[in-house]
């Protein structure tokens, strides 16, 4: 079954509070005939829109194909977060590929937050970067482990934007019971995706990549140069990078053997005013709770609540979105029971085995960049800076991407799901006992 498919209407944005608060762009035409370019990307997300944006900066001719809308994926759905670091802490990335490696890999997590910084700053770009992420103990007995991560960064990493929250602390800053302490990232910060995307494809374009939106690439024949097939097209590229992530479907049963789809839901409550939004969280952080489902959450720039989390572990979207994420909204903020959800939306995104992203060169030509596993905004984007340079001959970041292996999952593309459903079933579980 295809991700593609099954949860949105063809060629539509969801129903998210993103979609209706943002002006979209016109919509761009679809692929039709012969096309021929230097680089085809495939996937008009984080990662394509960046690549298109970074190789058209360099010169090269660079044609996107998009399934649907530019932003229709899991940039314009998702939570907003723009996280520090990988997705694995670094400790367990120590352990994972040694200290040198794990160094290098937080210094490219470094400059993917800086990009994302840089790039919102733009005029193109119609969303602000607001500083500040919150990680929050669901259990008391995680608050000391928090603090010593922090100390960690600060000592080994000299990361000095980072500091531990003691339960009065936390509580001064986000006003819920359900939270013990933490650290306060102010390195990190949160932002509106839908308009990142659209602002990335209004950098490409006006760097002169050609984006065809309702053209969605249905088999790729490697080779110099290789061949993409759409319904009305045949694109003839030199090179080609692939940055379809969790909607990846069969395209390539290589890397779906290693990168899982996964859906999460997003609600937005009505606007509740600056002075409830001060009262919520003080001062506009974004938060990302303990929780192995993580609750995460942020206002937007109208004061409404947007709450994310409730993972489900079937293809489709459950009927009542709202409904299933409002539990976990009410649990960490009591005193919103019964709060009106303007808007609730679901989508779908990437994981990999260990939650490190999956870089894999899938012939000379061709580049696959994806399974952020819920760390993407950053690293999507700056995927596709890494693209670029590496089409261009610059492949050391990434080789260092490249290099963390990336187990398939148990079962490959065909048997994951179910094994998928179990695990996380117990993991869940877990999270409540
Ligand atoms: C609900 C939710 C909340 C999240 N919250 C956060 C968060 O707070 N912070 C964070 O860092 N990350 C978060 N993420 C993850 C983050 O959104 C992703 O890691 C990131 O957006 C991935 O970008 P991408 O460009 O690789 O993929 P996508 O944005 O998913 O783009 C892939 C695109 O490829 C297109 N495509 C697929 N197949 C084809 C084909 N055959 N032909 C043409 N086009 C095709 C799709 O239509 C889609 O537009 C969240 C994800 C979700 C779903």
């Amino acid at each position: 079954m295809d991700l593609l498919d099954i949860n949105d209407r063809p060629g539509a944005y969801p129903p998210s509070f993103y979609a209706h608060a943002a002006t979209p762009l016109p919509r761009f035409p679809a692929a039709d005939g012969d096309i021929s370019c230097d680089v085809a990307v495939v996937g008009g997300g984080f990662t394509g829109l960046s690549t298109a944006w970074h190789l058209a900066r360099r010169g090269y001719d660079v044609a996107l194909l998009e399934a649907s809308r530019v932003g229709f994926g899991a940039s314009g759905r998702n939570g907003g977060q723009v996280g520090q670091g990988q997705r694995v802490e670094q400790d367990e990335l120590e352990a994972m590929v040694g200290r040198d490696h794990a160094r290098a890999l937080w210094d490219i997590a470094n400059q993917s937050v800086d990009l994302v910084r840089e790039i919102a700053a733009r005029d193109e770009v119609h969303a602000t970067f607001h500083p500040g992420i919150i990680h929050a103990a669901h259990r008391a007995r995680d608050v000391p482990g928090y603090a010593a991560y922090a100390r960690k960064l600060r000592d080994d990493y000299g990361y000095d934007r980072i500091r531990a929250l003691d339960r009065e602390e936390l509580r001064a800053l986000v006003t819920s019971p359900a939270y013990h302490g933490g650290t306060l990232d102010t390195g990190a910060g949160h932002i509106d995706p839908l308009e990142l995307a659209l602002g990335l494809a209004r950098l490409a374009t006006g760097a002169g990549a050609r984006i065809f939106e309702s053209s969605r690439v249905l088999r790729i024949d490697a080779g110099d140069p290789a061949r993409l097939i759409t319904e009305d097209a045949q694109v003839t590229a030199r090179h080609v990078v692939l940055g379809c992530n969790g909607y990846l479907g069969r395209l390539v049963p290589r890397v779906a053997a290693r990168v899982m789809p996964i859906n999460n839901y997003v609600v937005a409550t009505e606007p509740l005013g600056r002075a409830r939004q001060a009262e919520i969280i003080r001062h506009n952080h974004a938060v990302a709770d303990s929780k192995f489902v993580v609750n995460y959450f942020r206002f937007s720039d109208d004061h409404r609540l947007l709450f994310g989390g409730t993972e489900s572990y079937r293809y489709r979207f459950p009927r009542d979105i709202a409904g299933a994420v409002r539990r976990p909204l009410e649990e960490v903020f009591p005193q919103l029971e019964g709060v009106p959800i303007t808007h609730a939306w679901g989508g779908t995104l990437g994981i990999t085995m260990n939650r490190m992203p999956h870089f894999e060169r899938i012939a000379g030509n061709i580049l696959s960049l994806s399974g952020y596993s819920g760390h993407g905004v950053a690293m999507a984007t700056l995927a596709g800076q890494i693209a670029a340079e590496t089409i261009a001959g610059q492949a050391e970041r990434f080789d260092v991407m490249a290099s963390v292996p990336t187990p398939r999952f148990p079962g490959g593309a065909t048997l994951r799901w179910p094994l998928l459903v179990l695990a996380m079933a117990w993991y869940s579980l877990r999270d409540r006992l």
